[in-house]
């Protein structure tokens, strides 16, 4: 296993990190659960085979996520990896589940149920998950770092980070208003010029944060390519999967620490492990004629995509909290995959943090602001239509 540097943290971590919101799941008509004994299995075995690094959150696989890791860990692993978790302002905000006073208060009463859930008395690093436009004004105002750092005075989290979905000037924004230990964005080669883009990361690497990077292969997406790109990967005179494709593009990135990768099965764990154990998985692994390769398969699937958004939220914030860009985001996935399964999971979550397209209102105040001069509206529908109706 390749391991780097955690910013100014001093951890050294894996460069696979193992992300724990898609592990293996039995579903029963309209109920699914994680399945424990697979999963247990599961990160028993990266831990064991040199993965130091697993990625969770206060709200996957229906707030269980961290309880099957925490439980996976016990007996003498938990002390020899790294815990990133994360905890959404949506959450925070909502009074009527969360059952605190105010935010505040349901801010400790998560993080607590989340330490009892990891069965740990610290998190090595706790995010404020999901920032963007939509909400940075309100985590400052509610201020949310603040709390965090009583948190982390208290000895129950080591390390203030956040992760982001959004664009460049947001990103820079929320990364140089604080002294953060960590920031977790979007990136893989499709989505160099959208999120926080290449730009994002070499801000981070010069501020010398620690950078941790979701989404490598768009959600499962792009370890299936379609013939047009299957047929480039092909003409190259080494041989790799898809999905090596993508983990290298990143890990040419030497401001990288950690790429998580959420695997679903025992074949996808080692296969990853794998791949991120090669000598040459190393920052400036990727020659300029591979590079010219990435390029060409990116300019293909860009031709498939369907509703013209950049991502650059110019049109937010909405009043009604929609999260526009994801919207169209995971709506151009399910095109340009050719399959809309894991944008509907993905949307889900929109759905409970209560950014989704069903609360437009059609004020159409966004598509005054719209330099594409997309029909926000109507594509707002079109694109809820398709990605409604997950089961988790
Ligand atoms: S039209 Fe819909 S998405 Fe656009 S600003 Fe109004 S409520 Fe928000
Ligand atoms: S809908 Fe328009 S304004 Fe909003 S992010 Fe997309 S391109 Fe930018």
């Amino acid at each position: 296993m390749q391991y780097r540097s955690y910013g100014s943290l001093g951890y050294e971590v894996s460069l696979f990190g193992m992300g724990c919101m898609r592990l293996p799941r039995i579903v029963r008509g309209d109920h699914a659960e994680v399945d424990r004994e697979k999963a247990y299995e599961m990160i028993r075995y990266a831990a064991d085979h040199g993965v130091n690094y697993f990625d969770t959150a206060y709200g996957y696989h229906n707030l269980t996520s961290e309880e099957v890791l925490g439980e996976a860990l016990e007996g003498g692993r938990r002390e020899k990896v790294k815990i990133a978790t994360k905890q959404p302002f949506g959450t925070m905000a909502d009074l009527k589940t969360g059952g605190g006073k105010n935010i505040l208060d349901n801010a400790r009463r998560n993080l607590e149920a989340t330490l009892k859930k990891l069965r740990t008395s610290y998190i090595d690093v706790y995010l404020i998950h999901n920032i963007g436009a939509y909400c940075w004004e309100d985590v400052k105002k509610n201020k949310i770092i603040e709390e965090y750092e009583k948190f982390r005075s208290e000895g129950l989290i080591r390390a203030i980070a956040f992760s982001y979905h959004g664009g460049y000037d947001c990103f820079k924004e929320v990364l140089d208003f604080y002294d953060w230990g960590m920031c977790q964005i979007q990136q893989n080669f499709v989505d160099v010029e959208r999120e926080a883009t290449e730009e994002g990361i070499r801000h981070a690497g010069r501020k010398g944060c620690a950078l941790v990077i979701m989404e490598p292969i768009r959600g499962g997406n792009l370890a299936f390519p379609p013939p047009q790109v299957k047929a480039i990967y092909d003409g190259y005179r080494v041989k790799r999967s898809a999905v090596e494709w993508a983990f290298r593009h990143l890990a040419n990135y030497g401001e990288v620490s950690t790429i998580l990768s959420g695997v679903s099965t025992m074949e996808q764990l080692k296969e990853d492990i794998e791949i991120f154990s090669k000598p040459d998985m190393a920052a400036g692994c990727l020659s300029e004629e591979e590079k010219a390769i990435l390029a060409k398969v990116r300019t293909q699937y860009e031709s498939l995509r369907s509703i013209p958004c950049t991502g650059c939220e110019y049109c937010l914030p909405c009043p009604q909290g929609v999260n526009i860009p994801q919207v169209f985001g995971k709506y151009n996935d399910g095109v340009m995959f050719g399959t809309f399964e894991p944008a509907r999971r993905s949307y889900m979550f929109q759905t409970r943090g209560r950014q989704d397209a069903s609360r437009c209102v059609e004020c159409k105040a966004c598509e005054k602001k719209c330099p594409q001069h997309i029909g926000i509206v109507k594509e707002l529908k079109v694109a809820h239509e398709k990605l409604q109706g997950w089961i988790e």
